[in-house]
C-alpha cells in the first residue's frame, strides 16, 4: 500500500485523491479550506491539519493547487513539502504552472533529498471524475516510472514528455490550442444565435464533421443553456495564456492567436467572468456583439 500525501483538494484534486484512495492507496490529504477534505474522508481517507503531518509519512506528494506561487509556497513554506517529506519521497505536481518555476522547484526538490515530477492533467473535470485524464509528465524517467500506478490511477493517456518543466511546457501549448477553440465555438455559437438557427442541431452536425472536438463535445452545451459552473474557472485560463504568452517570448516565437484569445479571456475576468467556467468566455462575445441581455 502506497501512502500518498494529497495537497489541494479542490475542483480537481479532490476527484483524484478519492480514486487514488479506492485504488488501494493510503490517502492523506490536505486543503487550505479544511471542509473540502470532506469528500475524500467519507471515501475512507483521511484529512491532516498540516502540509506537514500530510507528508512526515508519505512515500508519494500529489500537488493540485492553483497557480505557480500557491506551488512555491506548498513546496518550500516553512510548513511545506521539502522542510517535512522523508528523503527519496517522490512529489507529483499536477498543478498547471511555469514550466521555469519548474525546472527550479525540481532542482531544490534534489537538493532536499526528494524527487520530483511535473505532470500537468488535460480533461477538466470530468476527466478527473472519470479518472481518465491525460497527463504529460516531465522529470526522470526512473521517477516517471516509479510513478506510473499513482498516474495509472487517475489517468488514461499518461505521456512522458522530456525533462523536469516539459510536462508544464506541452501543458502551456494545450491551454493554447483549448483557449482557441473555446473562443471560436463561442463566436460560432453567437453567429448561429443571431440567424435564429436550431443551435442544439448545428452543434449535433458539427460535432460529428471536421469541427467536431473534445471542446465542442463538453463545452457546446454550456454555452446554449448559459450554464457556466466552472469546471475551468475563468481566471485558470487567463493564469495559463499569461504563462504561455510569457514562455513563447523566452523562445522568440509567436502566437497572434494565443495573444487575442489572451485577450478576450483578460475581458471576460475583468468583466467580472473570473469564478466561471471559461465556456463563459460566450459572454464578452455576446458584449462583443451587442447582444448581451
Ligand atoms: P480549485 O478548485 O481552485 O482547487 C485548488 C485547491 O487548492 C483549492 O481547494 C485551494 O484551497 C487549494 N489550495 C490553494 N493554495 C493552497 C495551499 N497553499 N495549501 C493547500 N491548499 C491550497 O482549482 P482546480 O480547478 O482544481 O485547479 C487546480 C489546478 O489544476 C490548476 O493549476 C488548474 O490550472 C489545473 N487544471 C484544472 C482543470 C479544471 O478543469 N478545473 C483541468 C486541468 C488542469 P481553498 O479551498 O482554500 O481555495
Amino acid at each position: 500500500m502506497t501512502r500518498i500525501a494529497f495537497i489541494g483538494l479542490g475542483i480537481m484534486g479532490s476527484p483524484m485523491a478519492v480514486h487514488l484512495h479506492r485504488a488501494g492507496n493510503a490517502v492523506v490529504g490536505f486543503n487550505r479550506t479544511p471542509a473540502k477534505a470532506q469528500p475524500l474522508v467519507a471515501a475512507g481517507g483521511t484529512a491532516a491539519g498540516s502540509i506537514a503531518e500530510a507528508v512526515a509519512d508519505a512515500d508519494v506528494v500529489a500537488v493540485m493547487v492553483p497557480d505557480t506561487p500557491d506551488v512555491v509556497e506548498v513546496l518550500t513554506g516553512d510548513d511545506g513539502v521539502l522542510a517535512h517529506a522523508r528523503p527519496g519521497t517522490l512529489v507529483i505536481d499536477f498543478s498547471t504552472i511555469r514550466p521555469d518555476v519548474t525546472a527550479d522547484l525540481a532542482m531544490r526538490a534534489t537538493a532536499a533529498g526528494l524527487r520530483m515530477l511535473d505532470a500537468p492533467v488535460s480533461g477538466g473535470q470530468a476527466g478527473a471524475q472519470n479518472a481518465t485524464l491525460s497527463i504529460m509528465v516531465g522529470g526522470a524517467a526512473e521517477d516517471v516510472q516509479a510513478a506510473m500506478a499513482v498516474l495509472g490511477a487517475v489517468g488514461r493517456t499518461i505521456v512522458h514528455v522530456g525533462p523536469a518543466g516539459a510536462g508544464q511546457t506541452v501543458k502551456a501549448a494545450n491551454q493554447l490550442i483549448v483557449a482557441g477553440h473555446i473562443a471560436l465555438l463561442a463566436e460560432a455559437v453567437i453567429f448561429l444565435e443571431a440567424y435564429g438557427v436550431d443551435t442544439a442541431a448545428a452543434v449535433e452536425v458539427l460535432g460529428g464533421g471536421l469541427a467536431g472536438s473534445a471542446v465542442l463535445n463538453q463545452k457546446a452545451r454550456k454555452m446554449l443553456d448559459r450554464s457556466f459552473e466552472p469546471g475551468f474557472r475563468i481566471d485558470l485560463h487567463h493564469k495559463d495564456l499569461g504563462i504561455l504568452a510569457t514562455a513563447a517570448r523566452e523562445a522568440g516565437v509567436v502566437t497572434p492567436l494565443g495573444a487575442a484569445v489572451g485577450q478576450l479571456m483578460a475581458a471576460a475576468r475583468a468583466g467580472g467572468d473570473g469564478a466561471l467556467d471559461h465556456s463563459g468566455l460566450l459572454r464578452t462575445i455576446e458584449r462583443l456583439s451587442g447582444r448581451a441581455t
